[in-house]
């Protein structure tokens, strides 16, 4: 099966973009139409790479507004914890939908995620037609049984994610640590040669505080990415590890980073709103050579799944807290929204150019954010949102035209229906 987008604006010219299959057979205005392809008319769109939201809990959309404003404490004991008690298969399946319908949406076709029910949430993101890589969240708390339970647990689940990785091209299971602060050294390493032995992505919460940077001075002696280093895991996980938020950095640990080329996903607005910290050392860890990626972070924390929002919310903070308008240009936010994210998925899409993944989107020249196209990435990252996207295309294959997704309608029904399942206990 072929795709033809003709005469679309790419790089502000106008051009044609084959699709052979999964992948972009080129691009060029000589290129010409292949009989029996697909045609997509490109006049008044432009054609931009997707996005890769790095890190995320999809099935947490469905807990979108729910105990806003509130320190993390109480937002965990009081409204999350009790509630997530709830959580089952079905609840999961149609959580992912809904995350994964306001994904294609605004333009993102590949995510990483950390929660739970991993088969339920890999099958909805099979049938959204995007990729993932989705990893089960453990925890620990530091205790010696658990630590038991957790390694029992995880080998039951290693021929369901050899299985299933084996045979699904576009979604990959993986397990996660949930953080230095909740899971044991042993635990972390015990994941380590897990992830290393299925060649599986490590992710993990890292260096999102303060609060977790100064209680591990305390209990280990040293900051939390020298401590992984201490443990063997940047080592042996390399560029398969990905660290979200790694706020509160040293300068040692983001020569510690770069050495052993691991990727980060930074999260501006979730960092923001949990009043986390702002200062995001992008331009070190890019020159330490750091890949670094853009995420959401769950709806509880980020309210939305909008990567354009994302990318102008990480561009603002880079000139804001540095005081220099020419940090985070337009379309090196872009590569960090796209291209870094897949490699850090360990996906070759978010190029377009030939041979690499058939991973893009057409945006709407015709919405007012691109009123008048002086230029359209400076228009994607400041002036846009997500509703600006028309199609989108994952893996060779279109996942929404003229802003319609297969099955809209049924998932926003269905995901109404499975949070009053959900959520039980509502905080005075
Ligand atoms: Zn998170």
């Amino acid at each position: 099966m072929s795709i033809y987008i003709k005469n679309v604006l790419l790089d502000e010219k106008t051009t044609n973009i084959l699709i052979h299959g999964n992948k972009i057979a080129g691009i060029g205005i000589d290129i010409e139409q292949p009989t029996g392809a697909n045609v997509i008319d490109g006049q008044g769109k432009a054609a931009f790479p997707t996005f890769a939201n790095s890190h995320g809990h999809a099935a947490m959309s469905l807990f979108r507004g729910f105990g806003d404003d509130h320190n993390l404490g109480d937002w965990l004991n009081q409204w999350i914890w009790p509630n997530e008690r709830n959580l089952d298969p079905e609840i999961i399946y149609w959580g992912v939908r809904l995350a994964c319908l306001e994904m294609i949406k605004s333009g993102t076709t590949a995510f990483a995620d950390m929660y739970f029910f991993l088969p339920d949430a890999a099958k909805a993101v099979e049938e959204s037609g995007i990729r993932a890589i989705l990893s089960h969240s453990f925890v620990d708390l530091h205790n010696p049984d658990m630590a038991k339970s957790v390694r029992k647990e995880v080998e039951g689940m290693e021929s369901i994610i050899c299985d299933w990785n084996s045979s699904h091209e576009r979604t990959k299971l993986s397990i996660a640590p949930h953080a230095i602060y909740t899971v044991s050294n042993e635990t972390l390493k015990f994941f380590a040669e897990f992830c290393t032995r299925h060649n599986l992505i490590y992710h993990i919460h890292m260096s999102e505080t303060l609060t977790e940077v100064e209680n591990s001075l305390k209990e280990n002696g040293c900051r939390p990415y020298e401590l992984m280093e201490r443990l063997g895991i940047l080592e042996q996980t390399g560029s398969r590890f990905i660290g979200a938020h790694s706020l509160h950095l040293s300068p040692e640990e983001i020569g510690l980073i770069g050495k052993y080329h691991c990727n980060v996903a930074h999260n501006p607005n979730s960092n923001l709103k949990l009043a986390s910290g702002h200062q995001f050392f992008y331009n070190e860890l890019r020159d330490a050579g750091v890949n670094v990626a853009l995420g959401t972070d769950g709806c509880s924390s980020s309210n939305n799944l909008d990567m354009i929002e994302a990318a102008k919310v990480m561009s603002l903070l880079q000139k804001g807290w540095r005081q220099d308008p020419l940090s985070m240009p337009a379309p090196e936010t872009l590569k960090v929204a796209t291209r870094n994210g897949f490699t850090a998925m360990g996906i070759d899409a978010g190029e377009l150019s030939e041979g690499h993944l058939a991973d893009l989107m057409l945006v709407d020249l015709n919405n007012i954010a691109f009123v008048p196209n002086n230029n359209s990435t400076s228009n994607l990252i400041y002036a846009a949102h997500g509703d600006c996207v028309d199609t989108v295309i994952c893996n060779g294959n279109i996942v929404m035209q003229g802003r319609k997704v297969a099955e809209e309608e049924n998932v926003i029904r269905e995901a109404q229906r499975v949070v009053k399942k959900l959520i039980t206990v509502r905080p005075a």
